[in-house]
């Protein structure tokens, strides 16, 4: 309690040396000739700046800002992400010698939230040439570069599925990856969870992902949920992601995922593995014409008709097959590019090297998403998973 007081208090202290404008007062003097600076770091302005921001991070501030502007007398106003480093910039500044500077109050949260104007192209060097090759493609770009790094997709497992399809999408700078699952890695994940190591056998599973992503693309964020998907969570957990990915390994989760996306209405990508086949489909309840899963799969197989990897076995490159292909969907949703298996289920024979495509239609009568349907809570849909397997 002491330590915040004194936080508190220094704050209060600061502010009566650093005056604070709003973000409107700042862009207004900034059409007056006002230098705006933007004193977040990298990785934070890759969703936007203000328009017209100079990008000096603050570990590099009192460096490189005589090189930029080393006049004195003109007026300078810091803006952070929240308006608390941006005092402490504007103290910095004023102690080099800089007569008028002031901290813009709420910083760009509050820039953002006031719809001031904000620049489309905010890529700094390590992205330019860390996505250069995808940033060539006309239907990527660099506005597309910025909604991957803007966009949020939740992996439910990090093991056969989740695996390749984190790697490509850390990859591909998709900004924020959760990765929920309770495992810890086994030896015998590894013929097809390469996400993993040999040195990490028993660590959870989701630590461990985290250690290869981050060393991957050290400029996205991993959250990690060491959690089993359930009805008392799986809203919880959804909430706040652009999609999602399915590799899950049990039917009561897949059934729950399924109900939680279209009440979300969020988008599922779906796939699974098993022997030598798999499949792949996406159910997008933010279009109408869309399935879902239960469109496919009413109710839960038997437990006896539906073997587990482990017990069926399963090829190892096969669910880094599926697992790209649920990337692939993932990414062309989040760049708003391409057609979608919206309506397709894809079907893969690795023995014969065929896909197959079938029409998948939306099923007016499915228990999930007909116009009978009736949702009676998260319990419900655990409670006849279990029954049924
Ligand atoms: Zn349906």
């Amino acid at each position: 309690m002491s330590e915040s007081l004194d936080r508190d208090s220094w704050l209060a202290e600061l502010r009566q040396r650093v005056p604070e404008i709003s973000p409107a007062e700042a862009f207004g003097q900034q059409a007056q000739g006002a230098l705006l600076i933007d004193v977040r770091e990298e990785n934070e302005r890759a969703a936007g700046s203000p328009v017209g921001a100079l990008a000096l991070s603050r570990g590099f501030l009192e460096l490189r800002i005589e090189d930029s502007e080393p006049n004195r007398e003109r007026v300078i106003l810091a803006l952070c992400a929240s308006g608390r480093r941006s005092l402490l910039a504007a103290e910095a500044l004023q102690r080099m010698g800089y007569r008028h500077v002031s901290s813009v109050a709420g910083g760009f949260e509050r820039w953002k939230s006031e719809g001031l104007p904000i620049s489309a192209s905010s890529l700094d060097t390590d992205a330019v040439e860390r996505y250069a090759r995808q940033l060539r493609l006309p239907q990527v770009g660099e506005s597309g570069q910025l909604k991957l790094s803007q966009a949020s997709a939740l992996l439910l497992g990090a093991g056969g599925l989740g695996a390749p399809a984190a790697l490509y999408l850390a990859a591909a700078g998709v900004g924020r990856l959760t990765l929920v699952d309770d495992d810890r890695v086994e030896r015998s994940n590894l013929h097809r969870q390469v996400i993993h190591a040999d040195a990490r056998v028993g660590m959870p599973k989701t630590e461990s992902a985290r250690m290869t992503l981050a060393a991957l693309n050290p400029r996205i964020q991993i959250d990690l949920r060491n959690e089993r998907l359930r009805a008392d969570n799986v809203e919880r957990l959804l909430t706040g992601h652009d999609l999602v990915i399915d590799g899950a390994d049990n039917f009561p989760a897949r059934y729950l995922l399924a109900a939680a996306t279209r009440r979300l209405n969020m988008p599922m990508v779906y796939g699974a593995v098993e022997r030598f086949t798999g499949q792949v489909s996406v159910f997008d309840p933010r279009r109408n014409d869309s399935p879902c899963y239960r469109c496919l799969f009413p109710e839960p197989p038997a437990a006896d008709d539906a073997p587990n990897c482990s017990e069926a076995g399963v090829l190892g490159v096969l669910p880094g097959i599926v697992g790209l292909l649920q990337a692939t969907e993932a990414m062309k949703l989040i760049l708003g590019i391409g057609e979608s298996l919206i309506g397709r289920l894809l079907s893969f024979d690795a023995l014969n090297m065929r896909f197959r495509e079938t029409r998948l239609p939306r099923d007016p009568a499915c228990p999930g998403c007909g116009a009978t349907a009736v949702f009676n809570g998260y319990e419900d849909i655990e409670r006849f998973c279990k029954l049924s397997g």
